[in-house]
């Protein structure tokens, strides 16, 4: 037996070793490309405002006697830079201590209905300011096992998402449906859609189709990145069905039970 446990591995286990051992030096060091990628597009996400921040007060800085109007407009702008700025540290903030392994789920039993509810409710301000109706619909009662925290704030992304994206006078549906495994949460839209080409890329961190017009929007483009990192969390997944000036479905699934 002795004899056995310390033999020499054979030519097959020698090559299974070098193999596993290939595997991970190669997503070890694709982790650290992506790590790199991220702080580089991190860093540039930060600059972006405070460049812009940087122009403002210098051209007001460089005149004499500026009219208040010129100077009162600046500030303002100055003002959305820095809202901008704290939005983007916002959101990484949540990604960062979602990516913590040890931040874990607070796990209960909570009422999906009522989630969902108070959701659209917190988000009604916005989407009648941009005249968009917000209609839910709940076919059946479901309790599940969930962070509440986390999972609201994946739905209150994509709900936001749904009205941000869309045209005065149209419509943004949440529907909750559940079998004696999952419960399904559908968040539709008649808003602008997502090009075909876009579509794989949307959950990257800072993805954002059409940069310039999606400023005019306003956003960080790490709400997506957030709201799938947090369902699958709870061992969920989310797919989108997008069609160009028609709409986007975005359509989640999440066990009732939670598998650690
Ligand atoms: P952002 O902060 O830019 O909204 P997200 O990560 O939430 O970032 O979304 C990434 C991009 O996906 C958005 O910039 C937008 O171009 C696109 N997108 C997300 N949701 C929708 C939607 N419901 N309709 C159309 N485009 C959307």
């Amino acid at each position: 037996y002795l004899e056995e446990s310390i033999s020499v591995p054979n030519y097959l286990e020698t090559e299974l070793i070098t193999n596993a051992f290939n595997k991970m030096l190669q997503r070890m060091r694709s982790v650290d490309e992506s790590r790199q990628e991220f702080v580089s597009n991190v860093s540039h996400e930060l600059k972006t405002p405070l460049a812009s921040m940087k122009v403002l007060a210098d051209s007001l800085n460089s005149q004499e006697d500026v009219p208040i109007e010129i100077y009162q407009e600046f500030m303002q702008d100055i003002t959305e830079e820095i809202d901008r700025e704290n939005q983007i540290i916002t959101d990484l903030l949540s990604l960062v201590r979602l990516d913590k392994k040890a931040s874990g789920l607070n796990i209960e039993v909570i009422n999906i209905n009522e989630l969902l509810e108070l959701v659209v409710k917190r988000l009604k301000p916005i989407a009648a300011k941009a005249d968009v109706e917000l209609i839910v619909d709940s076919f059946r009662p479901v309790n599940a096992e969930i962070d509440k925290t986390k999972l609201t704030l994946a739905f209150s992304n994509l709900v936001e998402n749904a009205i941000k994206y869309n045209n005065p006078g149209g419509w943004v549906r949440v529907s909750l449906n559940a079998d004696h495994k999952y419960f399904y949460v559908t968040v539709a839209d008649s808003g602008i859609g997502i090009p075909n080409d876009s579509l794989d890329q949307i959950f990257e961190r800072f993805y954002r189709v059409d940069k310039s017009h999606s400023r005019e929007i306003g956003g960080t483009g790490l709400g997506l990145a957030i709201t799938r990192r947090v369902i699958v969390m709870h061992r969920g997944a989310i797919k989108v069905y997008s069609k160009e000036n028609e709409g986007t479905t975005f359509s989640v699934r999440i066990p009732i039970n939670y598998v650690a």
